[in-house]
């Protein structure tokens, strides 16, 4: 099949607009030279525009789980509690990482499908009158599963706890809305290869001034991903170490994109794009892994009818269509697979995807009406868009 026609619906790498591939084409620049210069400069200022934020903003070499390390080694020290918040994979993540550099890690953990209780949280810290806690872990967008979080309501309920508030937004950073400062986050992260369009290998940090006070107090190793060290070298325009420089080039492209759509329509186009899904997926008679009131704008887990093998449905989708679904990891494992909507997506993906979903359900056995889920997508596209 046509390998660059394949509809490419994970949540992460998402599909790279030629625009950006082209860019990220050009000649190497010296990285510590004025042209370098001028596009770290550039890029920062439209990250810190995407993550709403006037706090210290870094541009990191790596995958998301660089960030995420970031994130703990120049934060948190050895023996340190911490209260990790999780609803999936990504949260467990977290809190391993915390485990791995020593933090007395104490998990509140929601089953698969679940989003945080924002009140337990701030139950929890409450309680916590000597202020033992000295950070709490949360996930924004938990991809495995396809549920928000209120960040903004854990926020609110953790009152005046002294503790850093840190924030895995790695796939719903540029999907849905964030608000760094308007919601006081103290340390947000987020990567590339999702809502940002853009290949895997960038990572982005935000640093508040509160956070800046831990920093100089933690007592973890770090080296690579030394924050102090990364502010050293921004002061001159420069990263401590060699630059990824070719995704530096597709992310001044991202930026210019998500500028001309804007962050409001951008976040809008998500909600159709998850509401189409979501429509299309009830018609058919499947179940939805998330509920309504929690559910993702960036990626959808849809479990499949009793006796289908979801693994079985995404190889037909592949395979037969050329549309690429993502499947469920660990306890979902064949269990579920999910539909991507982030990044480079517009409506018509979605009925495209749909229908794909709808042939490979019933050429793996399943009891499902071709057209359904179309049907009911392109309603909710009349209606909204
Ligand atoms: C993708 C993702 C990550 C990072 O994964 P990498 O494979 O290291 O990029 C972290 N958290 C969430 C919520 C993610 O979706």
């Amino acid at each position: 099949m046509f390998r660059e026609k394949q509809l490419l619906l994970l949540p992460g790498p998402t599909p790279v607009p030629p625009r950006i591939l082209r860019a990220m084409s050009e000649p190497m620049i010296n990285h510590r030279g004025p042209e370098f210069k001028a596009l770290l400069k550039e890029t920062t200022a439209g990250v810190k525009r995407v993550m709403q934020t006037e706090n210290s903003v870094f541009i990191l070499p790596s995958s998301g789980t660089g960030a995420m390390e970031a994130a703990v080694a120049n934060f948190i020290s050895p023996g340190d509690k911490v209260l990790v918040v999780t609803v999936g994979v990504f949260g467990d993540r977290f809190a391993k990482i915390a485990q791995t550099f020593g933090a007395d890690v104490e998990k509140l953990s929601y089953p698969m499908g679940q989003a945080a209780d924002a009140k337990a949280v701030g139950d929890r810290m409450r309680q916590d009158k000597e202020g033992a806690i000295k950070a709490v872990l949360i996930t924004h967008n938990e991809t495995s599963t396809g549920v928000l979080n209120d960040l903004e309501a854990v926020r609110r309920e953790m009152g005046e706890h002294p503790a850093l508030l840190i924030v895995d937004a790695v796939s719903g950073l540029g999907a849905a809305e964030l608000k760094t400062d308007g919601w006081k986050l103290d340390v947000v992260i987020a990567g590339a290869q999702k809502a940002f369009m853009l290949p895997p290998g960038l990572a982005f940090i935000s640093v508040s001034q509160k956070a800046w006070a831990a920093v100089a107090q933690c007592r973890s190793p770090r080296f690579y991903w030394d924050i102090m060290s990364a502010q050293k070298y921004l002061e001159k325009g420069q990263t401590p170490y060699t630059p990824a420089i070719s995704l530096f080039f597709g992310l001044r492209e991202s930026l210019a994109m998500m500028e001309d759509e804007g962050l409001e329509r951008c976040f809008t186009r998500h909600r159709l794009l998850r509401d189409m899904v979501r429509g299309g997926v009830k018609a058919l008679g499947l179940k939805l892994l998330a509920e309504d009131a929690s559910a993702s704008p960036a990626v959808t887990a849809v479990k499949t009818p009793p006796g289908i093998e979801a693994n079985t449905v995404r190889q037909l989708a592949r395979d037969k269509y050329n549309v690429i679904l993502a499947g469920g990891q660990q306890s979902l494992e064949n269990k579920i697979f999910r539909i991507g909507h982030l990044g480079w997506v517009q409506p018509l993906d979605m009925i495209a995807a749909l229908a794909a979903v709808e042939m490979a359900l019933i050429a793996a056995g399943a009891d499902v009406q071709p057209g359904a889920a179309v049907k009911e997508a392109q309603t909710v596209c009349i209606e909204r868009w």
